[in-house]
């Protein structure tokens, strides 16, 4: 079954190697399509594509990605737990947000890279990813830090990594939103989550 999923995931990767879904194709250097566990329960999903990760071909592997993985690694997630992507998989020029119609563009090939994963846990970095999954009005500084049940899926929205470096005094809600989200993780393995979650359809 792990081998099946891995198997779609590389299929889906190398169709993407030839995409012209959206201009943003023809400026990147690297598809940047994911990295981390195929079978993970908790499925982390950024904006898109940095300089470093444009260069390198890999997700979050810039500063943000760094801090990010020091988060991870903090509330105790190992890398069997997770798999990182973005909503788009190509860099935006000169780190702009992707646009309305690049994010319409990339989202089913998101879809179906989540689908192969299976995850049982969404975290929506940022607002740009909060946004493209929940709805476009979404505000993060609010909205961040509650869980919602979407489908399948439970979605968490905190703060993008790169907000932190901007902004330390963030890294106090995300702290505490991924002490939630390693709670939540333990007590579905645990198989005693009681769900909550607001109630997205
Ligand atoms: S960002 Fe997504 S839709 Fe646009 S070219 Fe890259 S893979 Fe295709």
């Amino acid at each position: 079954m792990i081998i099946h999923r891995k198997q779609h995931l590389v299929a889906l990767e190398e169709q993407l190697q030839g995409c012209g879904e959206c201009p943003l194709g023809k400026t990147r250097n690297k598809l940047v399509f994911g990295r981390g566990s195929e079978e993970a329960d908790i499925v982390f999903i950024g904006e898109g594509p940095g300089e470093q990760e444009d260069l390198q071909g890999s997700p979050f592997v810039g500063r943000a990605g760094q801090l990010l993985d020091k988060i991870i690694a903090a509330a105790g997630l190992t890398e069997e737990d997770y798999y990182i992507c973005n909503i788009v998989k190509c860099r935006p020029p000169g780190n702009r947000v992707p646009a309305p119609a690049e994010v319409q563009a990339c989202l089913p090939f998101l879809r179906q890279q989540v689908a192969y994963v299976r995850p049982k846990i969404m975290v929506l970095l940022g607002a740009s990813a909060a946004k493209a999954i929940i709805d476009p009005n979404f505000g993060i500084t609010r909205g961040r830090g509650k869980w919602i049940q979407m489908g399948n899926f439970l979605v968490m929205p905190t703060f993008h990594p790169a907000a932190l470096l901007r902004d330390p005094q963030k890294k106090i809600p995300v702290w505490d939103d991924f002490q939630e989200i390693k709670r939540v993780y333990d007590e579905m393995k645990a198989g005693t989550y009681e769900n909550n979650a607001d109630n997205e359809e």
